[in-house]
């Protein structure tokens, strides 16, 4: 039985990346769910870092957490990312003023008998263009809420018993109003379907899906807190373009660094990108480690822009350096670029996607 990780410092952090590497290529090929990933996160006591003492959790510092996240994305960016989901809704859980929830919940997260995740973009990043919000809800019996719609993207909905998710409240027309509730759905009821999840450029594993939602009724007491606008700003976790999404980018870069620094004592040609990537890396980290802790030298939307564009060219560098043995399915270099376009696409919020876009177009911000 393996220890359970009580600090980022712990040894076993790097036992349980190597176990999470040593099948990260056939987690991809296969794009199954991470079960046994996940199961041994549980082991090692990983879901105790993110929820606080009196739920049975570490409550780690939001730093150690972010540099576990790099240590854990440079082995299985999956597993990372879904341990991400799963945070922000035990986040979301934890903030909220609902300690009857709060109890019933947190307790069986932290020990790994619950998966939970999230579907809240559609509040932030997805769908923002269109009149009618694809997930609504209205008034319910006893306080509670109908919910109607669909949430577009929810990773691991398959998997779930419970979902945090977002809802908008509408007019007779169908627009939005500006209230909005979030709220920590069981899978259980009735209504509630998660359909097949989608093949993706990369962690297809991550089992990403559309949760459609047929006229749910939903009891009061599974609501995170009352109707308002911009439910998203109160309360902690999940929120658009954070810390731990950049922890990620920063992560896979990591992974696509070290296969060059192997190559890079019989090839010379090497050592000068490397050297220049290196550096940026570890400024990066540097400050995104500073945010963690209360001391930002950026802000977070430009932090996430270098560790994207940063995670675009350490990959593809390693595609480069393996040339056409990197380009054959089944090398990493090969997956690791797809996995870095992710960060082009997931939690972006517009200032560094028009950050992006200029970098790509090669136009100087
Ligand atoms: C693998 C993966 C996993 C994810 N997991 C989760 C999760 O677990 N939970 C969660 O909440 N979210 C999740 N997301 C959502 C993610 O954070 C983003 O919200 C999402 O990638 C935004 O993409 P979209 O296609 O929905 O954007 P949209 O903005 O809806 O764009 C869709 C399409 O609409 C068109 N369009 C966009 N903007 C405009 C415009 N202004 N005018 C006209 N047309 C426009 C474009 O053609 C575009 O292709 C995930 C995303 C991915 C890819």
């Amino acid at each position: 039985m393996p220890r359970v990780i009580t600090s980022a410092d712990d040894p076993a952090l790097a036992e349980l990346c190597g176990r999470l590497a040593g099948v990260a290529e056939a987690l991809d090929a296969s794009g199954d769910w991470p079960a046994e990933q996940l199961r041994l996160c549980g082991e090692y006591g990983v879901y105790e870092w993110f929820v606080g003492r009196q739920w049975g959790g570490q409550a780690w510092s939001q730093q150690d957490v972010l540099r576990a996240y790099l240590a854990i994305a440079s082995s299985c960016l999956t597993t990372a990312f879904v341990l991400t989901q799963r945070e922000g809704a035990c986040r979301r859980i934890e903030s909220s003023n609902n300690t009857a929830l709060q109890a019933k919940l947190l307790p069986r997260l932290v020990r790994g008998e619950l998966f939970a995740t999230v579907g809240i973009s559609h509040l932030t990043t997805s769908r923002r263009h269109l009149a009618r919000p694809v997930l609504s809800y209205s008034i319910g019996a006893a306080g509670g809420v109908k919910l109607s719609g669909f949430s577009p993207w929810v990773t691991g909905a398959d998997h779930a018993d419970v979902v945090v998710v977002g809802a908008t409240g509408v007019n007779d027309d169908g627009t939005a109003k500006e209230e909005q509730i979030l709220a920590a759905v069981p899978l259980t009821l009735a209504g509630v379907k998660p359909e097949t999840p989608v093949r993706l450029v990369g962690l297809s594993a991550s089992h990403t899906g559309r949760l459609a939602f047929d006229n749910v009724a939903l009891p009061e007491q599974w609501l995170l807190g009352p109707p308002a606008p911009n439910v998203m700003a109160a309360g902690k976790g999940a929120g658009t373009g954070g810390l731990g999404t950049s922890a990620l980018a920063l992560g896979l870069a990591q992974a696509a660094l070290r296969w060059l620094e192997d190559e890079a004592p019989v090839r010379a040609e090497l050592l000068e990108p490397l050297e220049a990537l290196r550096r940026e890396a570890a400024k990066a980290e540097e400050d995104l480690l500073a945010a963690a802790r209360g001391e930002p030298a950026c802000s977070n939307d430009e932090l996430r822009q270098r560790a994207n564009s940063l995670v675009l060219r350490a990959t593809q560098s390693a595609l480069a350096a393996a040339k056409g043995a990197g380009y054959v399915v089944g090398h990493p270099a090969g997956r690791w670029c797809r996995e870095a376009l992710f960060f082009l696409v997931w939690s972006c919020p517009q200032p560094v996607l028009a950050a992006n876009l200029c970098e790509l177009a090669g136009i100087l911000e």
